[in-house]
């Protein structure tokens, strides 16, 4: 495959850009190799600028639920672009996409949206905050919410729960206003409540961890952070940024069991145009300005055109067959990439969401328990799935995405490469 105008791209753009990119993991500093660029893309494929054509399995990492460039949504924000690309003043359709929105969630009566997920999260913290008039936020380590300074932080040594910065440039300060704790721990979440427990604002959690390989709690889990924060007074935040919508229309309290006090959203809701949202009660949200004195702005929040781009995407959400076929056809690449007889050629799943576990042990369910042979089998595998014309997030520990834009075709064609890679991998590992 050749790839010489990517590569004269990659190095203009290094020549004007912090390592050329405009978010870190697209510089495939994980894989290795050089990044694609992108001409254009239309269902589930990309065109590069030296003409290749590749199935995409990265999908803007997430929002694409529907494809690239699907029919009604391309055709929403051209009729709104022409309308106006942004007024600084309201219009009817923010209200109808928040409707939209809680339609998904029946226990919440408010929606404010922002322009990105990382926006939504720093709002539900300062909400949750303000609500409760406590200064710590709790997360869970290698769980990522966005790159706002609370957030940028990692477990500490030993039993320390306060969080170090992740990031240079996040005061410690800062950094010490989070606690983090190791996912599926729960003796580790009820030591830190009943050490600090009063002066936990929230708890943040992906209800489907999604941002360090894919992370699925073992029944009761969620239910045990719930009691905990009901207990001390803590309020709940799903960050559903992912699977907002992803797996059903809504968030997936109803299919984790839980309730959330809170919910952020992205990707999905602004249909591959630049979106977040705070979902809550009114009780809550109310606070926020102008009738609150929670302070929240943007000067490109309820964007009409990424307004439109959302309301056209869950137009067709709406209709659950949508979440029917995705499950089928997650199912499918995962049995047909997994019949071969390669053992470490495995895959944790739930519907649409996929994350190559390269590994013959037992799925992790905590980041730090991602072992370095699978990341190095991804890598080799990245690199040749690329050569073969699939393209994959360029992380071992990131999830690949399934589109209604994906057909069987492509996911059995992903599938026979993979084993067949897999396979020759595997005679190299053993030579
Ligand atoms: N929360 C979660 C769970 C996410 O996955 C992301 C982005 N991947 C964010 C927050 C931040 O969203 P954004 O990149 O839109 O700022």
């Amino acid at each position: 495959m050749r790839r010489e105008r990517s590569l004269s791209a990659w190095r203009q753009a290094c020549s004007v850009s912090p390592g050329g990119v405009h978010s870190p993991v697209r510089a495939f500093s994980s894989v290795g190799g050089d990044p694609v660029f992108i001409a254009s893309a239309g269902g589930c494929r990309l065109t590069d600028l030296d003409g290749n054509r590749l199935v995409d399995f990265c999908m803007s990492w997430g929002p694409l639920i529907l494809g690239h460039a699907h029919p009604d949504v391309v055709r929403a924000v051209q009729a709104a672009a022409a309308r106006g690309l942004s007024y600084g003043a309201c219009h009817h359709a923010e209200a109808e996409l928040c409707e939209a929105i809680l339609a998904g969630f029946p226990g919440f009566q408010r929606v404010r949206l922002t322009s990105s997920g990382t926006e939504a999260v720093m709002t539900a913290l300062r909400l949750a905050r303000a609500a409760t008039g406590r200064s710590l936020v709790l997360k869970f380590d290698g769980g990522y919410h966005g790159h706002s300074d609370a957030l940028l932080v990692r477990a500490g040594s030993g039993l320390a729960t306060s969080g170090i910065a992740s990031s240079l440039g996040v005061p410690d300060a800062v950094a010490a206003t989070t606690l983090v704790v190791p996912f599926d721990d729960i003796a580790a979440l009820q030591a830190v409540f009943a050490a600090r427990g009063r002066e936990i604002a929230c708890v943040i959690i992906e209800p489907i961890p999604a941002n360090n390989g894919l992370l699925l709690p073992r029944p009761g889990y969620l239910q045990a952070i719930r009691e905990l924060c009901d207990a001390h007074g803590a309020l709940l935040l799903f960050d559903e940024v992912i699977s907002g919508f992803r797996f059903r229309y809504g968030g997936v309290a109803p299919l984790v069991g839980v309730e959330p006090d809170l919910v952020t959203l992205g990707k999905i809701v602004g249909g591959g145009m630049p979106v977040g949202a705070v979902a809550g009660p009114a009780r809550l949200l109310d606070q926020l300005a102008p009738l609150g004195r929670v302070y929240q702005a943007g000067t490109l929040s309820g964007n009409p055109v990424s307004v439109a781009a959302g309301l056209a995407t869950l137009a067709v959400l709406r209709d659950g067959a949508v979440y029917a076929e995705l499950e089928r056809l997650g199912a499918r690449l995962e049995a047909r990439a997994t019949s071969s007889e390669v053992p470490w050629l495995r895959f944790v799943r739930m519907g649409s969401v996929i994350w190559p576990w390269f590994s013959g042990e037992a799925p992790p369910h905590r980041a730090d328990g991602i072992d370095d042979a699978a990341i190095r089998r991804f890598i080799a595998l990245h690199a040749s799935m690329l050569e073969r014309g699939f393209y994959l997030p360029p992380s071992g520990h990131e999830v690949w995405f399934l589109s209604t834009a994906h057909d069987e075709a492509d996911v059995d064609a992903l599938a026979l490469a993979l084993v067949e890679d897999a396979r020759a991998l595997a005679a190299r590992e053993s030579a």
